[in-house]
């Protein structure tokens, strides 16, 4: 049986103490969904959200476990607070703040070591991809964001082109899946092929009620990180009912 999809909602800034409500009201909703949920709000929501039945994780960590680091969470700060996971390398967080590769692998490193799932995130600009260039950089971002000691048990990674991520634009199927078969390939390559091939991939950028169906059943990919669409209690749902 193939592994159970995973999506995972990406609050990004987004979210005061009131949407444990948003939440609530997914849950009632899908009480029993068929592919595995996890949702990442802002780090002061995670204590308060957690406990209720919704896997939680971060959206960033610092690669130190605690320090003079003003402003900075760390892995293990996460993992107490309760979450099992964290995003790293979003794109936001290459662009906003200068995240290179090498800071990223440092992260996922240390989410190895508070016990948190990394879900590390690749992907190529509009012009890379004009240029022909989208498998060399998102190749890069791979081999670049994952630490040499990296255990293959606790990684997902994300392949979210920088321009599908809030445009409502997306790749076609045919590409996504020519991404995610060049990226099982790379794992496989890295990691072997059993370890390779259990790594789930998750595709996002504008997943939607209306294409979520389509995108997750291209082959190799294992379920969506999913942004705009995770606000709404409704469209989050349709889009984990999808992946069932
Ligand atoms: C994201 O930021 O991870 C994302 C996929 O956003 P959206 O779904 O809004 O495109």
């Amino acid at each position: 049986m193939p592994p159970r999809k995973l999506v995972a909602g990406n609050w990004k800034m987004n979210g005061l103490a009131a949407s444990a409500e948003m939440l609530e009201t997914f849950r009632r909703a899908h009480p029993a969904p068929a592919c595995d949920v996890l949702v990442c709000p802002p780090a002061t929501l995670i204590a308060g959200l957690a406990g209720r039945g919704t896997a939680l994780g971060g959206q960033d960590c610092h690669p130190e476990a605690s320090g003079a680091h003003t402003g900075d969470i760390s892995a293990e700060m996460l993992r107490d607070a309760g979450a099992e996971a964290v995003i790293l390398g979003h794109s936001e967080r290459r662009t906003d703040h200068g995240e290179t590769d090498a800071l990223v692998a440092a992260k996922a490193a240390a989410a190895a070591r508070a016990g948190l799932t990394a879900i590390v995130c690749v992907g190529e600009t509009e012009s890379q991809r004009d240029a022909g260039r989208a498998m060399e950089v998102v190749g890069g971002q791979l081999a670049g964001s994952l630490p040499p000691e990296a255990d293959p048990a606790g990684l997902v990674i994300a392949y979210e082109p920088v321009w599908a991520i809030g445009t409502g634009r997306t790749p076609s199927l045919a590409e996504i899946g020519e991404m995610h078969d060049f990226l099982r390939a790379r794992l496989i390559e890295r990691f072997g092929a059993e370890p390779g091939a259990a790594i789930r991939l998750l595709y996002g950028g504008s997943v939607k009620p209306g294409n979520a169906a389509e995108i997750f059943a291209v082959g190799n990919v294992g379920g969506g990180l999913i942004g705009g669409a995770s606000l709404k209690a409704e469209d989050f749902g349709a889009i984990v009912a999808a992946a069932g």
